[in-house]
C-alpha cells in the first residue's frame, strides 16, 4: 500500500489564481507586514509572502524596524497601519525579539485587519465556532483535506502540538468538522497510543521524525506540518516511511508549506471584503 500524496503546490496555485481574479474585480487591496529585527528565517518567509502578494496583484508594504525598537514605538507603527485606509491586512512577523511582549503587540492589531488570525478576538471567534480570520497554516490544511475529500465527521483526529499558531486552531477546525479530537503535546505520555488511534493525524511538533511508521494507523490520513533543518536536509515530523502505511500523506517539503502562503492571500482578500461590508453597514 502506498499512500496518496497530498501535494500542496497545485491547490495553492489554484487558490492564488482565484485570489488574483477577485483582486482584479475588487480593486486595490493592501497588505502590510511588520518585521522587527533581521532574523534570516523571517526575512525569507516575508520575501515569499511579498512575492506571492505581488503575483496576486495585492499592494504590499514591507515595514522593517530595528530589533531594539521600544515596545511603545512598535505599537505606534501598528496603530498607524490600523488607521491607514489603504491597508486591508496587517501581519507582524513572529517571533519578536526579546523583550517585546508578543501578546501585547498582536492584540494591538485591528482584528478586522488581523490576517494571521492571532488576535485574541479572532482566536475567540474560532473557539466559539464562528471563525473570521483563521491562522493560515491550519486553514490551508483544511483546504487540502477538503480537496482530497477526506471525511472528518465522526472520525478520530489527533493533533500533535498545541501552539497558538498551528495545533490549537487546527484542533478547533477539526472539532467544527465534527471529528473527535485529541490534542497531544510535549507532556503527553505514550504519544504512540494516541497517534495509532488516529484516522486523521496532524503533526506539528517541530521534532524531526517524532512520529515513526509504527505510530501511524494503517490507511490513516497524515498531515506533516513540521519543517526541520537537519544534516539530511529539510525533513518533517513524520518518518517518510509512513507513506507505505498511510492512506493519504503530505510530502515535506511541498505539502503544507505552499498552502500557508496561499491562505494568507485568501485572508487578506477576506479582510478587504470585511472592511467593505463594515463600511456599507456604517452608511446605512
Ligand atoms: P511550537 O514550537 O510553537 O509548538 C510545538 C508544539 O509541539 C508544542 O505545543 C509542544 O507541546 C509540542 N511538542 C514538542 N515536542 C513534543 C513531543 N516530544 N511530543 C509531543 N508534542 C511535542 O511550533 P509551531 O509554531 O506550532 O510549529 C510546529 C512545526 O510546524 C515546526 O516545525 C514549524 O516549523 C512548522 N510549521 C510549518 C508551517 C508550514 O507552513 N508548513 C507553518 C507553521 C509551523
Amino acid at each position: 500500500l502506498t499512500a496518496v500524496l497530498m501535494e500542496g503546490r497545485p491547490l495553492a496555485e489554484r487558490i492564488r489564481a482565484e485570489v488574483a481574479d477577485e483582486v482584479r474585480e475588487l480593486g486595490e487591496i493592501g497588505l502590510a507586514t511588520v518585521q522587527v529585527g533581521e532574523d534570516p528565517a523571517s526575512t525569507l518567509y516575508l520575501r515569499r509572502k511579498h512575492e506571492a502578494a505581488a503575483e496576486a496583484g495585492l499592494r504590499s508594504v514591507d515595514v522593517k524596524v530595528p530589533a531594539e525598537i521600544p515596545e511603545d514605538e512598535l505599537l505606534e507603527v501598528v496603530a498607524e497601519l490600523n488607521a491607514d485606509d489603504s491597508i486591508d491586512g496587517i501581519l507582524v512577523q513572529l517571533p519578536l525579539p526579546e523583550p517585546l511582549d508578543e501578546a501585547r503587540v498582536i492584540t494591538a492589531v485591528d482584528p478586522v485587519k488581523d490576517v494571521d488570525g492571532f488576535h485574541p478576538f479572532n482566536a475567540g471567534e474560532l473557539y466559539l465556532g464562528r471563525p473570521t480570520h483563521v491562522p493560515a497554516t491550519p486553514l490551508g490544511i483544511m483546504a487540502l483535506l477538503a480537496e482530497h475529500r477526506i471525511a472528518l465527521e465522526g472520525t478520530r483526529a489527533v493533533v500533535v502540538g498545541r501552539s497558538d499558531i498551528v495545533g490549537k486552531p487546527m484542533a478547533h477546525l477539526l472539532l467544527q468538522s465534527n471529528a473527535t479530537v485529541t490534542i497531544c503535546h510535549s507532556r503527553t505520555d505514550e504519544l504512540g497510543r494516541h497517534t495509532l488511534d488516529a484516522d486523521v493525524l496532524v503533526v506539528a511538533a517541530g521534532v524531526a521524525g517524532i512520529v515513526s511508521v509504527d505510530m501511524v494507523k494503517s490507511g490513516a490520513t497524515v498531515v506533516d506540518v513540521g519543517i526541520n533543518r537537519t544534516e539530511a536536509g529539510l525533513v518533517g515530523d513524520v518518518d517518510p516511511g509512513a507513506i507505505d502505511r498511510a492512506g493519504h500523506i503530505t510530502p515535506v517539503p511541498g505539502g503544507v508549506g505552499p498552502m500557508t502562503v496561499a491562505m494568507l492571500l485568501a485572508n487578506t482578500l477576506r479582510a478587504a471584503e470585511l472592511r467593505d461590508k463594515a463600511a456599507l453597514q456604517g452608511m446605512s
